[in-house]
């Protein structure tokens, strides 16, 4: 089990990492809200490394992965723009932080992840934390079609490509963001479906993800 403490110190650094994020330019008050809920810290697997969690920067978070930066956190669920009522799907659960925030703004979130160790040991944590994520284990280039369509979509790991079966789960009037590239270099991309199903996609800026992998070696 891991220790749960979040004290005053702990959201003093965390109002600050917020304050940071806002002076980047990131300013969607329902995010920094949400971001300021979650207790990062907790999302460490290693907590000799609290004070790391309030930096902003990428951390590993074993099995060869990263929780991504609290910046790039704020990015994503800024462009996606996200409402209470919405169901969203999530590709890249890791460590469940990104989950956790998209769980402050709605409860119906759906994270896919492929690594089972990691699966498993935040499918346990988030149990233990009561955040009621549905967690599937599970190739995200595929989505969840049983639970399709999705009002969003969010990608945190690097795609090569747009996986076909994404768009095809995202509702007409929906938005996918994913970042796109190869090689660690990424452009964020905004995908919006119409209502009469014609997509539209917007490029924002380079990121630097860990690969959305498709295989399961
Ligand atoms: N949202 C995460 C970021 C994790 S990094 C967080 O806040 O911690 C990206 C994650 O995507 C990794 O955990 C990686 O294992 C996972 N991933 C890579 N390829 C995937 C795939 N094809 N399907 C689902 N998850 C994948």
């Amino acid at each position: 089990m891991r220790e749960l403490e979040d004290n005053y110190r702990h959201k003093g650094l965390r109002n600050r990492l917020i304050e940071d994020i806002r002076s980047k330019g990131l300013m969607d008050e329902k995010t920094l809200e949400a971001m300021r809920a979650v207790p990062r810290h907790l999302f460490f697997s290693d907590q000799a490394f609290l004070e790391k969690a309030y930096e902003d920067i990428a951390f590993q978070i074993g099995e060869g992965q990263t929780i991504s930066h609290p910046s790039t956190v704020a990015y994503q669920t800024q462009l996606l723009g996200l409402e209470k009522n919405h169901k969203v799907l999530e590709i890249g659960t890791g460590s469940g932080y990104q989950t956790a925030v998209l769980l402050q703004i709605t409860a119906k979130v759906y994270s896919v992840e492929r690594q089972r160790v990691l699966f498993q040991r935040t499918k346990k944590f988030m149990e233990q934390l009561n955040l009621n994520a549905k967690l599937f284990f599970g190739d995200g280039y595929l989505g969840l079609p049983a639970f399709a369509p999705f009002d969003r979509i969010i990608v945190t790991a690097g795609a090569p490509h747009i996986p076909e079966a994404l768009l095809l789960q995202l509702k007409p009037g929906g938005r996918m963001v994913i970042p796109v590239g190869v090689n660690g270099k990424q452009v964020m991309h905004v995908i919006d479906k119409s209502a009469d199903g014609k997509l539209n996609a917007e490029v924002h800026g380079e990121f630097s993800f860990v690969p959305l992998l498709e295989d399961r070696t």
